[in-house]
């Protein structure tokens, strides 16, 4: 699916661009305390292995800016330094040589405060997110709106935004999360109409999975698809690895970055299933993501319907009267014994990616399609046409020659 990017300006957070085009980034925050350099740089680097671009590390302390300093030569990601409060850890971060900082306009609200951070940040050179959240918004935008509506999380970021501008500083990126989605959509609706930096996406406080991740998929997905949204972060109340690799999947399945690991389908079995798909799945899902292929790979419950409706997959396996039935781009190119089948898929797994799809077709065992035809036709006939497609085509011959 092609999605019109709305345009915006483009920025540096350290080597990654974001917006004016650039790939969508995917954010996440370490959870350690910044002070222990050695725990958060490891979280650091376990979060970029899962997929993140850019990590979010909290600066709340001189101790933490100190470890900021060290820890900025060896990750492996740009560190933005979150801020919430105290302007002058902004000055010590930007001193630590971080590559972007956060600011709460909802709790550092004096406009000199904030015009000293964001000349230090035009002398360093480096970018300014505005993180408006509903959970923390100036009280004085709550009264004169009456609550964390979209004009006011909209307004107080467009308020920090002309503090900055003041002192000519314009690398600017913005986020007005709210953990309410519809408002949530609303508010960066409404800021993508007014400006155009770049936005990062996100529901604030979206909680533990699965309603976590759901809520940020819906809130997420919906902006991506209108074209707004230069990068994202899940914010689930969870090992953060599982934030990012949350935020880099949902890019790789609306085909906003290329696939860079497993994509595992399954059908969702029904009565005509001729293996437990669940645990079939699971465990295929299990021993494919460690091999770390970027390639999809289907399990489907019977060869009735599955090669043909996984015809898309890299690479399948569909069930049926005691064996398995290997399939490549949804041609059949081995059968093996039910009980070897997810270590022949694991096995043809690798020999598809050190060999290519034409290669595996070529090198299929010329049996195995017969084969599976045999049983899909043997299946049919003991369970019956479920879409009964072949009583449906004739009634649709005998309307058709109809006369009159
Ligand atoms: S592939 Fe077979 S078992 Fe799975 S849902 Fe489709 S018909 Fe049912």
């Amino acid at each position: 699916m092609n999605y019109d990017r709305r345009m915006t300006r483009q920025l540096m957070v350290g080597k990654v661009p974001v917006g004016g085009g650039a790939p969508i980034s995917v954010q996440s925050m370490t959870t350690t305390k910044t002070d222990d350099v050695d725990g958060t740089l490891a979280q650091i680097y376990a979060l970029a292995g899962a997929g993140a671009d850019i990590v979010r590390v909290t600066c709340n302390t001189v101790e933490a800016a100190q470890g900021l300093a060290v820890m900025m030569p060896r990750s492996p990601v740009p560190l933005i330094a979150d801020i919430h409060y105290q302007y002058k850890l902004a000055l010590a971060a930007i001193e630590a040589g971080v590559s972007a900082l956060r600011l709460n306009p909802g709790n550092i609200r004096k406009e000199e405060h904030i015009k000293v951070v964001a000349r230090e940040a035009l002398n360093a050179g480096i970018p300014i997110r505005i993180g408006v959240n509903a959970g923390s918004l100036d009280k004085d935008l709550l009264e004169k709106h009456g609550g964390p509506v979209p004009a006011a999380l909209v307004e107080s970021a467009l308020l920090e935004a002309k503090y900055l501008n003041d002192v000519e500083f314009h690398d600017i990126k913005i986020s007005v999360k709210h953990s309410n989605v519809p408002l949530m959509i609303e508010s960066y609706r409404l800021l993508a109409d007014t400006v155009d930096y770049p936005l990062h996406l996100g529901v604030t406080e979206a909680g533990p999975p699965p309603g976590g991740l759901i809520k940020s998929v819906a809130g997420i997905s919906t902006l991506l698809s209108e074209g707004i949204g230069d990068t994202i972060r899940f914010s689930l109340t969870a090992d953060p690895v599982e934030e990012a690799k949350a935020g880099r999947s949902l890019l790789e399945y609306l085909g906003l970055r290329e696939r860079s690991s497993l994509d595992l389908i399954a059908c969702p079995s029904c009565g005509r299933a001729e293996v437990d798909v669940i645990a079939v799945a699971e465990e295929a899902n299990v021993r494919l993501g460690e091999l770390g292929l970027p390639i999809q790979v289907a399990v489907m419950g019977c060869v009735v319907n599955g090669p043909g409706e996984a015809r898309e997959a890299d690479l399948g396996l569909a069930a049926g009267r005691g064996r398995g039935h290997l399939f490549i781009k949804g041609e059949v190119v081995r059968v093996v014994p039910e009980a070897e089948m997810v270590d022949a898929l694991v096995e043809e797994a690798l020999l598809l990616s050190e060999q290519g799809v034409e290669a595996r077709i070529a090198a299929a065992d010329v049996t195995a399609a017969d084969l599976a035809e045999e049983t899909r036709v043997e299946l049919l006939s003991i369970q019956g046409d479920a879409n009964r497609a072949s009583e449906r085509r004739a009634a649709v011959q005998r309307v058709a020659e109809r006369d009159g």
